[in-house]
């Protein structure tokens, strides 16, 4: 039968309905996650969940085949959703606009088939590793360089992640929870020679994967000045602190919407809420006294704007510390996140089960 998938039947071990069943997500709209999302979309892919907070620039536009010159400055996420849906209208888009940790929480991640890390930078990379470890979810990291590329997909949680291969210094350094807000892309050199090179290998895995049909372990590399590809195996570090699972989970009838007095009224009175991030608390200039409250990680500053001085942040992990009539929203925590909940009896682990906003965040 002369179908859209037609041809997809005649490869060995191809399951279109298995495709069909699956749910991607894609933390990452730019040059790499534009390549996985087209070819995932016209693969048959059951479900994209898109996340970026980004807009499109004119430097995305030599390497995006999705976006186009009249979309920039919009959402990527908005203008990417547009476009799958003309390659191939049977796939379901989700397109989250915000950081994939803000706008997917835990028990989502939880039940998607695979995460694709199309990300540019090391903190992103760690906080897809960290959660990813958490609800013990199977993802794959896709990077660039000018010439050049590497490709790892990590499916066993107890076998080495994505940390386990950093040095010792950057380990301690990166992984500690910090209040960093989404880092900006950083300006490097890239074309779309290895951005399609690295993201076809990355959804060629990635396909293996969902079919589950034999992978690669380890660090996938290639390189297009040699012509070289390569497959370094990385062992478990045993000091890496991302290897934590959580474990049972209690449903909690409330949203992200509700408020955070709300959240902690439904938990016993010496409940101690952990955050994931650190959230900001205040912004302050100790030269002229500058004060600010600063709750929702919006855009940050470091100079202060009454004396042009150095700022400085203090900042909280405690749900309790951050002013109760605040949206768990408004705080960066995600629909379905799941929390850690420390009382004298020990920890526990909550999850958010609704009903939500499904329309906050939705492009
Ligand atoms: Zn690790
Ligand atoms: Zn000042």
């Amino acid at each position: 039968m002369d179908d859209r998938y037609s041809r997809h039947d005649l490869i060995p071990g191809w399951k279109q309905a298995t495709l069909q069943a699956a749910t991607v997500v894609i933390a990452g709209l730019g040059a790499v996650g534009n390549e996985v999302a087209r070819s995932l979309a016209m693969a048959g892919v059951g479900k994209l969940v898109l996340c970026d907070f980004d807009t499109i620039s004119y430097s995305n536009l030599s390497r995006c085949i999705l976006f186009r010159q009249n979309d920039v400055g919009r959402f990527k996420v908005e203008v990417a959703a547009e476009r799958l849906i003309e390659l191939n209208p049977s796939v379901v888009i989700d397109a989250r606009q915000g950081y994939f940790a803000r706008v997917l929480g835990l028990a989502e991640l939880q039940e998607a088939s695979l995460l694709i890390a199309c990300v540019d930078n090391l903190n992103a990379r760690l906080d897809v590793t960290g959660r990813c470890n958490l609800v013990r979810s199977p993802y794959l990291d896709i990077g660039t360089h000018p010439w050049g590329g590497e490709v790892r997909l990590y499916t066993d949680p107890e076998a080495a992640c994505y940390a386990c291969s950093l040095p010792p210094d950057r380990l301690q350094a990166d992984t500690q929870a910090s209040c960093r807000a989404p880092e900006e892309e950083v300006a490097v050199g890239a074309a779309i020679h290895t951005t399609a090179l690295a993201a076809a290998w990355g959804t060629s895995f990635a396909l293996r994967f969902l079919l589950r049909l034999s992978c690669p372990a380890g660090i996938f590399r290639f390189n297009a000045i040699t012509g070289a590809t390569d497959l370094v195996s990385v062992h478990r570090n045993p000091d890496c602190p991302l290897h934590m699972p959580i474990g049972n989970v209690q449903q909690i009838a409330v949203s992200n919407r509700h408020t955070i007095q709300e959240l902690l009224s439904e938990l016993s009175p010496d409940s101690r809420v952990w955050l994931w991030n650190a959230v900001w608390e205040t912004v302050y200039c100790s030269a002229c006294a500058y004060k600010k409250a600063i709750w929702n990680a919006e855009k940050i500053f470091d100079i202060c704007p009454e004396c042009g001085g150095d700022v400085q942040y203090t900042h909280t992990q405690h749900l309790e510390d951050i002013p109760g009539h605040l949206r768990l929203l408004e705080i960066g925590i995600p629909e379905r996140e799941i929390l850690g909940v420390e009382t004298a009896e020990g920890f526990t682990w909550i999850a958010l089960s609704g009903p939500f906003d499904t329309t906050a965040h939705r492009r």
